[in-house]
């Protein structure tokens, strides 16, 4: 296949799923590079705006950290402290910031997010708290149905998240597929599907017609 086909293809798919998530109340865009991607949810970020994050590649790649980190906002960078005691009162202040940024593990084409978290400060974020949430979603995270959304989320997007964590002792992690397990380590103790925006516009998508994250 044409990778004019595959073009043609990602941007007419990224406007249906526009589309969709507007129908649930998302605020909703599409952009082809992360690039641009960056710099509109940089468009979205007042001045001054408190600004805290999720663990997320998705985040990362768009390289709007540093674009944030350059600029006039109060960041709550829990890659910056030194210990996990530290690290939890960062998130934990995170979960009243003024925007939130997070990558989604799942996106369904009729516009449900699915997203699975260790701790539950993502979900948590994503649910209720900042007063904004912007989500970066690369193309490679659309699915056709929340189904097929819970089953990416759980069998692909977990267990390479597992790998980032080389102490971790969870199935996914020996062997690279979900076990199901109940370790300890376990990153799977939520389970969240984002089904509606609720207050309207709260939640802003950003659907990019490139891979971010896995
Ligand atoms: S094995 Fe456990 S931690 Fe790994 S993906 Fe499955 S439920 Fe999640």
């Amino acid at each position: 296949m044409s990778s004019q086909a595959v073009e043609t293809r990602v941007k007419k798919l990224g406007a249906s799923v526009v589309k969709a998530l507007g129908g649930r109340n998302f605020e909703a865009y599409y952009c082809d590079t992360k690039e641009e991607a960056a710099e509109l949810a940089l468009s979205l970020i007042p001045e001054g705006s408190s600004i805290s994050w999720g663990g997320s590649v998705s985040v990362d790649e768009t390289g709007i950290k540093d674009k944030l980190r350059a600029g006039n906002y109060t960041l709550l960078d829990r890659d910056t402290v030194d210990t996990p005691e530290e690290k939890t009162e960062m998130m934990r202040r995170g979960l009243t910031c003024d925007v939130f940024l997070t990558g989604t593990n799942a996106l369904s084409e009729d516009g449900q997010l699915v997203n699975i978290d260790g701790t539950g400060n993502r979900v948590a974020s994503m649910s209720f708290g900042p007063r904004s949430v912007i989500v970066l979603a690369g193309v490679n995270k659309i699915v056709q149905t929340v189904e097929d959304a819970y089953a990416r989320a759980r069998g692909t997007a977990a267990p390479i998240n597992a790998q980032r964590f080389p102490g971790m002792k969870t199935p996914c992690s020996v062997n690279g597929t979900c076990g199901n397990c109940k370790s300890p380590d376990c990153i799977c103790s939520y389970i969240v599907t984002t089904r509606m925006c609720r207050p309207a516009k709260r939640i802003k998508v950003i659907v990019v017609g490139e891979a971010l994250g896995f």
